[in-house]
């Protein structure tokens, strides 16, 4: 069988499941609005938090880096790509996390993905054994498996789980791994209990607060401030895509880790660093996530949260036949579990006729019978888009209890 033929098996046993994924192509607009053939949608999709992608500062402040340092960096950081603007955003990153994480120095990445994969696979050597919450983004799912560690899922959440595990580990090095906020549920890793394990266990705690960065915190600087916790074993992630409204990922900790990864992260090494102009544009964004318009963002999202999640579970009260639920979310990702794969599609397409974009998730990317649609807030949502949204899911539910 030819590689084509062989392909074409595996494309149609995907669409057979309909998990097939398609490409959207948005023709212009920035969260919560885009166009799409033609069409304006009200998005609930964007992890663009904050609304900062579509600020004009934002814009204003890529265009000024971009006069000044040009395109891109040119090189990998070690070889000429690393400028004033990448210094200043770790520089600033490093004096927001210095409450947070003793002699704190913060590095940077083009995305969380690579951030993930040097911070795992720097540390993840032949001594260490990672111990790998079960929700895990792909990313860290993916740095556990290249890394030469021993690596130890345990389930969701589950501390009486992980316990015996660390307990019974002979590991050199031991690596607690896990989200802070978990990307297709929304719920908030138990961190306080964990960092109490990896202390009682001599074990290091890695967060990936790609969700949490910007949102979470007083002044938005994520779950390390929302818990307030501080602990020289705490290595965190943040991504600076999502509620930064940029791109771009960090790893704050201790500076003799950041040393470490400089030193041996080898996609940090080998790979260019990233537009200059971007960083430039970082700076402006910091500003704006721990200023007024942060905070005003943030005292939205909270308000819009707790309008949709009402709305949801009087939805789910009226239409207890389709068997829909919630997850314990505190934060804008506010999934809504459908259950099969077909069903969450049928009604992301009824919720688009209706002029809204919400995605339909499906496994591998969740657990089987757990299709969902994921909605996400943004600090820009006003009171009537969420309505909006509610009118349309309430409408959609109802063909589907008739047609059930
Ligand atoms: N971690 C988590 C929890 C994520 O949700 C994502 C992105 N979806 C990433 C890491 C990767 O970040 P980036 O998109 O910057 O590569």
């Amino acid at each position: 069988m030819s590689l084509l033929d062989h392909l074409s098996a595996k494309l149609a046993a995907i669409s057979a499941q309909s998990l097939t994924r398609k490409l959207r192509r948005a023709d212009d607009g920035t969260a919560p609005r885009q166009t799409i053939n033609g069409r304006p949608l009200l998005m609930f999709c964007s992890n663009d938090y904050l609304g900062l992608a579509a600020e004009p500062a934002i814009a204003d402040a890529i265009a000024e880096g971009a006069r000044r340092w040009g395109g891109g960096s040119g090189a990998s950081p070690l070889v000429s790509g690393h400028s004033a603007a990448h210094e200043a955003v770790t520089d600033t990153l490093a004096r927001w996390y210095a409450p947070h994480v003793p002699e704190a120095r913060a590095i940077g990445f083009c995305t969380g993905y690579m951030a993930n994969l040097a911070v795992v696979t720097a540390l993840g050597d032949e001594r260490t054994e990672i111990f790998s919450e079960q929700l895990n983004h792909a990313s860290l799912i993916d740095a556990a498996r290249l890394a030469r560690a021993k690596v130890t899922r345990y389930p969701h959440a589950d501390l009486a789980s992980l316990r015996p595990l660390l307990a019974a580990s002979t590991a050199k090095v031991k690596l607690i791994v896990t989200d802070a906020v978990f990307s297709m549920d929304g719920d908030l890793a138990p961190l306080p209990d964990l960092l109490k394990l990896a202390d009682e266990f001599d074990a290091w705690l890695i967060v990936d607060d790609a969700h949490g960065f910007g949102v979470l915190g007083e002044k938005g600087r994520g779950s390390l401030e929302h818990f307030g916790l501080n602990s020289e074993r705490l290595i965190l992630v943040g991504t600076l895509g999502k509620a930064a409204g940029l791109s771009g990922a960090f790893v704050a900790a201790h500076a003799t880790i950041v040393e470490y990864l400089l030193q041996a992260a080898r996609n940090f090494i080998f790979s260019t660093a990233s537009p200059p102009a971007i960083e430039h544009a970082l700076l402006t964004s910091f500003e704006l996530i721990e200023g007024p318009l942060g905070a005003a963002r943030r005292a939205n999202l909270v308000a819009r949260q707790a309008q949709l999640r009402d709305g949801l579970l009087a939805l789910i009260d009226h239409h207890p036949r389709l068997g829909w639920s919630l997850t314990d979310s505190a934060t804008p990702i506010q999934p809504l579990i459908v259950g099969g794969n077909a069903e969450v599609m049928a009604l992301a397409a009824a919720l688009e006729t209706a002029g809204l974009r919400v995605p339909g998730i499906r496994p591998p990317t969740v657990a089987h019978g757990t299709a969902r649609l994921r909605i996400t807030l943004c600090g820009t949502h006003t009171e009537a888009d969420v309505d909006a949204l509610l009118t349309a899911l309430e409408r959609a539910a109802a063909a589907q209890e008739q047609a059930a």
